[in-house]
């Protein structure tokens, strides 16, 4: 193999801490005994239940949809009984209406969602019907519903889809071991997304320290004229979307615009894993791949699990924590994942890692004052200048951040990672993101 990596400008090399899971081969978790199945776990309208309490229902039973466009539907997860339909907080941080169902231990599958067929068979809308069907959204944590990913305007030309195999979040395996284990089905995930979208070029980009992945997806396309495996240079934040086309396709997204703006859609490893099962197995979102992970885990484990299984079952399985009380429980990864408050809140489709760390490591920084070293500027793969952003924030004039392009912001936190004040320059962007947006959405 003689590639040469790509990257784009920008960025910092952050430690992989990925030698705790990266070589262990994907198991399965024990069957949970209840399942919270939140009915709103993704970007758009929550789905209406379809179920009420008493009923019996299947694995991958549909339980709740939405009439919107802009919604995916949920699926049970497991046999068993609906014991309730209650608010309750999921990962994300939100309180949502979630069924709560019991499992009978007998996994007696429903009907699949579709009639095996060959790919040939299918036409675009097929396809995205089916992947409307099984309630597939993007899996690396962003939850925007797949159907609509693949549906652009008419008016939006797309060239080329990339699957993002760049995985540069510290900690996370789950798509690693995806692309080791399962290399047929990503591919033919990606032939199926193609023919959706009716586009000729795929890409498959990984960073280059999965050396293991880029052999498996080499041999597994071998016989695909139309996609190519690109190696990336290991820089965080190599797997922001907009990054990704940059590195494969040297095509800037404009400030405020799309990947589709520049003829590419992005998608992620599972979610590619999810399409191929969904049209090979009618299979719908029910179980993903969960890295879970960090100093403050017994036992780390790549597992596949039950969507509504709680966090509390799935960390007994990895042998509980390596201390009383762990230092920090992160949805994610160390840079853009979403801090825990409970351990009483169900694994939903974004979840691609349960990452825990010490108390030692979790240890808040002490802050200093700016000493204008301009590292921040160096690394922000925006080109923004988050020293300003976050002094506008923190002092209140939102209109300054919006002024200098805080929406552009990824809120892949390389910025507040090099600051060698420790400055909280993302979180205070975030803010100031949050307000623009709110005085937006007033002002429409
Ligand atoms: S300003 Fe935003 S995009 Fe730039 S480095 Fe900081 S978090 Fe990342
Ligand atoms: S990296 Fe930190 S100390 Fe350096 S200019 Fe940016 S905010 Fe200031």
């Amino acid at each position: 193999m003689n590639l040469k990596s790509l990257t784009f400008k920008g960025g910092v090399n952050v430690p992989g801490h990925k030698e705790m899971t990266e070589n262990l081969p994907i198991k399965r978790a024990v069957e949970p005994a209840v399942v919270t199945i939140p009915l709103h776990q993704h970007t758009g309208a929550p789905c209406e239940a379809l179920v009420k309490v008493g009923d019996r229902v299947k694995v991958g039973q549909k339980i709740g949809q939405s009439d919107a466009f802009v919604s995916a539907s949920v699926h049970s997860s497991v046999s068993g009984i609906v014991k309730s339909i209650t608010p309750m907080a999921i990962p994300t941080g939100l309180i949502v209406d979630c069924i709560v169902i019991e499992s009978d231990g007998k996994g007696e599958l429903d009907e699949p969602i579709t009639e095996p067929k060959d790919l040939e068979e299918l036409t675009s809308d097929e396809i995205i019907q089916i992947i409307r069907e099984a309630g597939i959204t993007g899996m690396g944590g962003a939850g925007f519903p797949t159907h609509v990913k693949l549906s652009p305007p008419s008016g939006k030309k797309i060239d080329t889809i990339i699957i993002n195999g760049a995985e540069c979040e510290p900690y996370i395996t789950a798509d690693h071991r995806n692309m080791v284990e399962e290399p047929e089905k990503i591919v033919f995930g990606l032939k199926v997304i193609m023919k959706a979208v009716k586009v000729e070029k795929g890409i498959i980009a990984i960073e280059e320290n999965k050396l293991d992945a880029i052999s498996a997806l080499i041999e597994a396309s071998k016989d695909e004229p139309n996609i190519t495996v690109i190696p990336l240079k290991v820089k965080y934040p190599q797997g922001d979307e907009k990054r990704l086309i940059d590195a494969t396709l040297n095509r800037q997204v404009p400030s405020g615009g799309l990947p589709m703006d520049v003829g590419a859609i992005v998608c992620n490893i599972s979610t590619t894993k999810a399409i191929a099962e969904a049209v090979q197995m009618g299979k719908p979102l029910y179980e993903r791949v969960v890295t879970v992970t960090g100093n403050g885990i017994k036992e780390p484990k790549n597992l596949i699990v039950k969507i509504g299984t709680s966090f509390k079952d799935v960390i007994a399985q990895c042998g509980g924590f390596t201390e009383d009380a762990p230092g920090k429980i992160i949805m994610g990864g160390p840079m853009m994942g979403i801090s825990q408050f409970s351990i009483d809140v169900p694994v939903i489709k974004g979840t691609g890692s349960i990452l825990v760390l010490t108390e030692e490591e979790a240890k808040p920084v002490k802050v200093s004052p700016c000493i204008k070293c301009g590292k921040c500027l160096e690394v922000c793969p925006v080109k923004l200048q988050p020293l300003y952003l976050s002094t506008f924030s923190l002092k209140g004039r939102f209109d300054k951040a919006e002024e200098f392009h805080a929406l552009d912001c990824v809120e892949c936190g390389a910025c507040s990672y090099i600051c060698p004040a420790k400055r909280p320059l993302v979180e205070s962007i975030r803010i100031a993101k949050k307000e623009i947006i709110t005085k937006r959405k007033k002002a429409n």
